[in-house]
């Protein structure tokens, strides 16, 4: 992967087709770290790399107080989101190199992570209507 790699998607489609393409190069054991505000479309693209690595997309739902959820695939999927984490709060039971053990973990708002964690970071701007800057490094 070309780190930045910067792509326009222009509907939800578009955004999990990316994650589709995206999680299947990844490797058992990699953080994707998301950044994006409410509803750019994280947990589109969560959905999207479900589907590429062999999960059920349809199950990947925007946890309400469910902060870690786990979805089989041929490659176990991690759906994290810490959207109402309090700073300081659980974040730091989290056990995160536990959760990529054998596994992709994906992280929506990886900027209330406790610490850094390296990984390939994915952050969607929201450009109005729906059209969406969907900006992805490796760190
Ligand atoms: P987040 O998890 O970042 O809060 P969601 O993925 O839950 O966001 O929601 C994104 C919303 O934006 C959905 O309602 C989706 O239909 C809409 N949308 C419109 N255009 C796009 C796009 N290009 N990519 C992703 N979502 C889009
Ligand atoms: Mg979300």
């Amino acid at each position: 992967m070309a780190s930045p790699e910067i792509v326009s998607t222009n509907s939800e489609d578009e955004t999990f087709a990316l994650g589709e393409r995206v999680a299947a190069a990844l490797e058992p054991g990699t953080f994707v770290l998301l950044h994006g505000d409410l509803g750019a479309g994280k947990t589109a693209f969560v959905r999207g790399m479900a589907a590429g690595l062999g999960a059920n997309p349809d199950d990947v739902s925007s946890p309400t107080f469910v902060l870690i959820q786990h979805y089989k695939g041929r490659t176990p999927l991690v759906h994290v989101d810490l959207y109402r984490i309090e700073s300081g709060a659980a974040v730091d039971d989290l056990g995160l190199e536990e959760l990529a053990s054998g596994a992709v973990v994906a992280v929506e708002w990886a900027e209330r992570l406790p610490r850094p964690v390296d990984g390939v970071s994915v952050t969607i701007d929201d450009l109005g209507n729906d059209a969406r800057r969907i900006t992805i490094s490796v760190k």
